[in-house]
């Protein structure tokens, strides 16, 4: 059998780059993207990064650490774009091509060779291609028998690097590999495995997959498997969206829950309305809160069915914001739906009504139904976080997603389950009764033909249906 052969491409500092492409003043100086002064860094140039300026860092700490940063707020369209051309670009050399956020996708190159010539040669035109289609932006490509491989690949000679790792090489390769390097491996199972003196991929070794699968479970069965090489996981050409998210920083602290809810309206009218464009709906709501301090809590709710609706959408995040005692000032809000399934069509199943439709919005017992999650930390879907930089554009928003070309980036969604890791949501609860469920989809649909016919701004749902009467 042919060679497999798995390429990571990774944009170089994507937003960033970007930026001082489309603008030669900000070319070799050290610049961030991001929403706000009081947001997160999107992306960082490689100027800023000689700071420590890097994605995820506060605004405000990454200002301290280089004080002539130039912080330029995102243009998500103008990445899309960009994004779009280079998925296309890589297309043209493999119908196998999964894009794995907006900067950086794999693509699968076994027996390529007969096209292409051998795969760094087929590396080095990937690299020609995309610098052509985006007009001159660099990237660095990885090769590698298989994804995690090829992902850590591409970062050993970034930017603009090209790393094979032969298949000969894999195993001196992961001898000293450090372990954090291994997607999965976040900060708190690194301290785990430090008590264990286990150091590089090849330190894992030392003990038995058992004795992983006893100590952590499946993410200590993931974790051997990954420190001897082996990732099953092909290239998927087309990524089902996995949650639809949209998160706001705020420019001032705030623990005005009106105002809270207010932000929550206008997040769930943006996930609505594109969940709704996709044909696509999800069960569990999940409000997340980020304080002062800058500890992020999430609290999750499971329907019984799956909606698309912003009224829906907006009840759950408002009762999930009501059940939460708001241990500091607020920072950020947020609201994610996710656990997609198909949006139901015809007649439903009858589901006993828990409660009584009809009454007041604001007047349901909700608080025994609904057992919030608390996790605390990062850890949301790659999708969530794209989208939630959708935001970038309107003011007082920031960005917070994937584009981490650094270590930052193995600390995933898929963070190896120590013991204490909670995961699961809470129980359904009381559906929503028919007759408002159906009213609530014609005033969807009405207002997305308004929005397409006359933009996204003539939608102002609030004074539609009497958004102050949810005040407490
Ligand atoms: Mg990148």
């Amino acid at each position: 059998m042919a060679q497999r052969w798995i390429m990571h491409i990774d944009m170089d500092a994507f937003f960033a780059s970007v930026e001082q492409m489309d603008d030669p003043s900000l070319r070799g100086k050290p610049v961030a993207v991001g929403g706000s002064h009081r947001g997160v860094v999107s992306a960082a140039s490689y100027e800023a990064r000689r700071f420590g300026v890097r994605s995820a860092l506060p605004m405000s700490t990454a200002l301290r650490l280089c004080p002539q940063l130039i912080v330029v707020p995102g243009r998500m369209r103008r990445y899309a774009e960009l994004s779009h051309r280079i998925m296309d670009a890589l297309r043209e050399f493999s119908p196998l091509v999964e894009p794995a956020s907006v900067d950086e996708a794999y693509l699968d190159a076994t027996g390529l060779e007969r096209l292409f010539g051998p795969v760094e040669n087929m590396g080095m035109a990937v690299k020609a291609r995309v610098l052509d289609v985006t007009g001159g932006l660099t990237c660095s490509v990885g090769a590698a028998p298989v994804k995690f491989l090829a992902k850590i690949a591409s970062d050993v000679n970034k930017p603009n690097g090209l790393f094979i790792l032969y298949p000969e090489d894999v195993a001196e390769f992961l001898r000293t590999l450090p372990v954090g390097r291994i997607p999965g491996v976040g900060k708190r199972s690194l301290d785990a495995l430090e008590q264990l003196g286990v150091r590089s991929a090849g330190d894992v070794l030392r003990y038995s997959r058992e004795f992983w699968e006893r100590r952590f479970g499946k993410g200590g069965v993931h974790l051997h498997e990954r420190a001897s090489g082996v990732d099953p996981r092909e290239v998927e050409p087309y990524s089902e969206p996995k949650s639809e998210s949209a998160e706001n920083t705020f420019a001032e602290d705030t623990a005005d829950r009106a105002l809270l809810r207010r932000w929550l309206l206008a997040q769930a009218e943006r996930v609505g309305a594109s969940l709704r464009r996709q044909r696509l709906a999800g069960r569990t709501i999940t409000l997340k809160v980020k304080y002062a301090d800058f500890r992020s809590i999430s609290r999750s709710h499971s329907l019984p069915e799956p909606t698309a609706s912003t009224e829906t959408i907006f009840d759950e995040a408002c009762r999930l914001l009501d059940a939460l005692t708001l241990a500091d000032k607020v920072r950020l809000i947020g609201v994610g739906v996710s656990n997609f399934g198909p949006a139901h069509h015809g007649p439903r199943q009858l589901t006993l009504p828990l409660e009584i439709p009809g009454r007041g919005k604001g007047g349901k017992e909700s608080g025994q139904d609904r057992k919030g999650r608390e996790t605390t930390g990062r850890g949301k879907g790659r999708d969530a976080g794209a989208r939630g930089a959708d935001g970038a554009r309107s003011v007082g928003t920031s960005a917070e997603h994937d584009e981490q070309d650094g270590p930052d980036g193995l600390d995933g969604p898929e963070e190896l389950a120590g013991p204490g890791r909670q995961s699961g949501q809470a129980a359904p609860a009381a559906s929503i009764p028919p007759p408002d469920e159906k009213r609530r989809k014609k005033l969807d649909a009405a207002l997305d033909a308004l929005r397409d016919r006359h933009g996204r701004e003539a939608v102002v749902r609030g004074r539609l249906f009497g958004f102050d009467s949810r005040k407490k």
